[in-house]
C-alpha cells in the first residue's frame, strides 16, 4: 500500500502520458488511466469552458492540465478533504477539436 504523499514523482507525467486514455468534447477533456505510483483508477476532468479561450475567444492548441491522483483507494496518512495517494504532475494535451 503506498502512504499518501503531495510530492512530485520522477517520470510520473510521463507514464500517465503514455498509458493514460484522453476523450476530448467541445466543453470538456477526461482523462483517464492507472496512477503511476498506487496503481489504482484515475481520472481527471477538465472543464473547457472556462480559463481556457485566450483573447477573441480563440483555443489555444496546448493546454497544460494538472493531473492528480484522484483514486478513492485509501491511502495511508491522507486527510480527510482529500482523495487520490498524492501523487499528480502537469501533462500538455494537444487539442484537436480547436473550431
Ligand atoms: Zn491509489
Ligand atoms: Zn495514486
Amino acid at each position: 500500500m503506498v502512504d499518501y504523499s503531495e510530492e512530485r514523482e520522477p517520470g510520473w507525467s510521463r507514464k500517465v502520458s503514455e498509458t493514460w486514455q484522453i476523450s476530448e468534447s467541445s466543453t470538456r477533456i477526461r482523462l483517464w488511466g492507472r496512477c503511476p505510483k498506487c496503481d489504482c483508477d484515475s481520472v481527471t476532468v477538465v472543464d473547457l469552458t472556462t480559463g481556457v479561450k485566450g483573447p477573441g475567444g480563440a483555443v489555444s492548441p496546448t493546454l497544460d492540465v494538472l493531473v492528480l491522483c484522484s483514486c478513492t483507494s485509501p491511502h495511508p496518512g491522507r486527510p480527510a478533504d482529500r482523495s487520490g495517494c498524492g501523487r499528480g504532475g502537469w501533462l500538455t494535451v494537444t487539442l484537436d477539436g480547436a473550431p
